[in-house]
């Protein structure tokens, strides 16, 4: 199939890319020139496992390209995807101006029938705002919108990408839920075929269970450390519970990224449209908050006073196996130690070159025994799976004083009272 994208972040790039691996003929387009060039040249603009190979040999194979130009893709597409960002306004509604533009830029350029189908995650009735646009704006040119909400994770976005848990369609044309069903019959997964309001709530419904689960592990991990028990046992013994499930019970300093975030709270303010208070998000919200002061108060206490304190940060990205910074809980923590004095030293694996336009005054370091010397605290904010195979006795050795303060709990306790460090950690 001619297929066409607009919009290559994360959910376009992986979207563009899986779709031409799978035979399609593929052109995806993103007002960003530098990153269509870059992309062009071979350069991804996120680090995502696997993504670069595929994307490299799909460009050879003249299945994928990549433009500036929307006009471009929307002529050659006979299925568009819109997958531009949907941020947050000030007020934490959804900023849908990306998607309008790209709704009117469609309605100017098609000049065939075309199956619209946006990924971005949206408010509910979204959909019926683009077919309002798109209407107006043609010259009568027939056309169907779907709303095919995105599920992948950063980090796993291509393994997500092309084995999804369930592909979700909602629409209200035959004739479009048949190219839909055509296009992703080569990935097996459960198809929902749904109307389309319901499709664009399963997305912000999902979102907010998930951030609701981990507020609800932080939740515990705070009656944990008031009662003495151990957070990381009673998720184990949770999680065996086949209704409960061990993913996402793990307590740490909260979630973060470009959608739990903004989808809690976006989801709040549609809730609030439709006269209904969803006081169990904001509840979720605020854990999450919270959850992030209860661990720059730990740093305070154990160090007392942070002018001119030396502390190491070890992992920068919201999550492992991701560059992306946004609304990452790290930087709340490193805004706070830095108001109160401290100097920070930091390694990620990835995600240094973002860290860098958003803090310049931080000590990027070549690697973790870089960050650990004569430092006064450890941080550990992101479990990249390296940080746990450090030398630890090489660590401690470096250190000013051993302390480490662990916000995703990497290490065991025990193990890390043997080697003589004073070691803090969530909920145990
Ligand atoms: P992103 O910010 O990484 O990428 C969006 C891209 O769209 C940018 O490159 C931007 O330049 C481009 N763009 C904006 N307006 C454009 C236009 N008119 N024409 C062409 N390009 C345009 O965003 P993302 O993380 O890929 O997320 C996209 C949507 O998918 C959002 O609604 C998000 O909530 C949702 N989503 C994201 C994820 C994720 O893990 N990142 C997962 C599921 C769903």
């Amino acid at each position: 199939m001619k297929i066409a994208v607009i919009g290559v972040g994360y959910v376009g790039l992986s979207t563009a890319t899986i779709f031409a691996e799978l035979g399609n003929d593929v052109i995806a387009a993103d007002i960003d020139k530098e990153k269509i060039e870059n992309l062009n040249k071979g350069i991804m603009p996120i680090f995502e496992p696997g993504l670069k190979e595929l994307v490299e040999r799909n460009l050879k194979e003249k299945r994928l390209r990549f433009t500036h130009d929307n006009k471009e893709v929307i002529k050659h597409g006979d299925v568009i995807f819109i997958c531009v960002g949907t941020p947050p306004k000030e007020n934490w509604e959804t900023e849908l101006k990306y998607l309008e533009d790209a709704a009117i830029e469609i309605a100017h350029n098609m000049e065939s029938y075309k199956v619209i189908v946006h990924k971005s995650t949206v408010p509910v009735e979204t959909s019926e705002k683009i077919k309002d646009i798109i209407t107006k704006n043609s010259k009568n040119t027939e056309f169907d919108v779907v709303s095919n909400p995105e599920f992948l994770r950063e980090g796993t976005a291509i393994k997500d990408t092309m084995n999804p848990d369930r592909i979700v369609i909602g629409a209200d044309s035959n004739k479009a839920i048949d190219i839909m069903k055509k296009l992703y019959s080569p990935i097996k997964a459960p198809m929902i075929v749904t109307d389309i309001r319901s499709a664009e709530l399963i997305k912000h419904a999902s979102n907010a269970f998930l951030a609701t689960k981990i507020s609800f592990i932080n939740a515990i991990a705070n009656v944990c450390e008031l009662s003495g028990a151990d957070v990381e046992k009673v998720a184990e013994g949770m999680g065996y519970d086949k209704r409960i499930g061990r993913s996402f019970l793990n307590a740490g300093i909260g979630y973060g990224g470009f959608c739990f975030p903004k989808d809690v709270q976006a989801f709040i303010k549609i809730a609030e449209k439709y006269g209904y208070d969803l006081k169990l998000l904001k509840a979720t919200n605020e854990i999450n908050e919270q959850q992030k002061k209860n661990f720059t108060n730990k740093i305070k206490d154990n160090l007392k006073e942070l002018n001119d304190k030396k502390i190491g940060i070890l992992g920068l990205s919201f999550k492992p196996n991701t560059d992306d910074m946004r609304f990452a809980p790290s930087s709340y923590i490193i805004e706070e130690m830095q108001k109160q004095g401290a100097k920070i030293n930091a390694y990620d694996p990835e995600a240094m070159e973002k860290s860098k336009q958003m803090f310049d005054d931080i000590n990027y370091c070549k690697d973790p025994y870089e960050v650990a010397k004569d430092a006064d605290a450890l941080l550990i904010l992101t479990e990249w799976n390296e940080f746990k195979e450090l030398d630890l006795k090489k660590i401690k050795d470096s250190m000013k004083s051993p302390l480490i303060i662990d916000g995703r709990n990497i290490y065991d306790p025990k193990e890390m009272e043997k080697l003589g460090f004073e070691y803090v950690s969530v909920g145990r």
